[in-house]
């Protein structure tokens, strides 16, 4: 077995260790290595890869092209309003809305091409002023927007980064508030649509989980470090 498989089926089992059962998506975040290291993760049984920027996704997606087939694409990046377009063209589901005007962007693009657009509302949990994503209030009013103005938009979860911090356990509050917000959503407007909540990454999945995400995003456990500068 290749180091990426392995790295696979080592991380599935810690995912099945603290899921008690629960149906838990492993998305193998591809940002920043090859199409080919994306090739022997999807061999390896992912069924979802996620990038986070549009220029360097579409040459990749190109390239593999035929090994895409039943694969979801996630866009886990900050998304400008001048890529919507290519956001809805080629990706599955957006997880980072995280405003009202992008909203109105990727409605009319979807719109265009008759696709609904499944698309998660990124929380802001962090204070890091650096950090994308909406406050718990403009959650609620991004979501409220889409049910009434945006039919081509089907609202699906949340997604959250949670900061880092050196001890773990540091973490374990952030993903608690996200799973309020999302929760109360989910609860309070009874919408079946909205069932995701996408929280979790190599060093904290397990946490993540423990506080009820069903959707990770891992990279670096799977593919090893990233190098941004090649
Ligand atoms: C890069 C990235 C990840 C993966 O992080 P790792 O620590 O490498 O697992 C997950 N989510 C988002 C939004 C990212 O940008």
């Amino acid at each position: 077995m290749d180091t990426i498989a392995k790295n696979i089926n080592d991380i599935q089992k810690r995912i099945e260790k603290v899921s008690n059962g629960k149906k838990i998506t492993l998305l193998a975040v591809t940002k920043t290595f090859s199409a080919e290291c994306a090739k022997q993760a999807i061999d390896a049984g992912i069924l979802d890869i996620a990038e986070s920027k549009i220029q360097e996704a579409l040459p990749k997606f190109e390239v593999l092209s035929n090994s895409l087939n039943g694969i979801s694409k996630h866009f886990i990046g900050h998304l400008q309003s001048n890529k919507a377009k290519k956001a809805v063209l080629n990706f599955d589901l957006i997880q980072s809305l995280d405003s009202v005007d992008l909203a109105k962007d990727i409605n009319r693009h979807a719109k265009d091409i008759g696709k609904v657009q499944k698309c998660l509302i990124e929380l802001k949990v962090s204070t890091e002023e650096t950090k994308y994503g909406a406050s718990k209030e403009k959650v609620s009013e991004i979501y409220d927007y889409c049910i009434s103005n945006c039919p081509n938009i089907s609202i699906c979860g949340i997604m959250t980064i949670a900061p880092y911090f050196d001890d773990k356990e540091l973490v374990r509050p952030y993903f608690k508030l996200a799973y309020n917000v999302f929760e109360n959503i989910r609860k309070i407007r009874n919408d079946s649509n909205f069932n995701v909540l996408s929280m979790g990454m190599s060093d904290d999945f397990e946490i993540a989980i423990q506080e009820g995400s069903n959707m990770v995003r891992v990279g670096t456990a799977i593919f090893g470090e990233r190098n941004y500068d090649k």
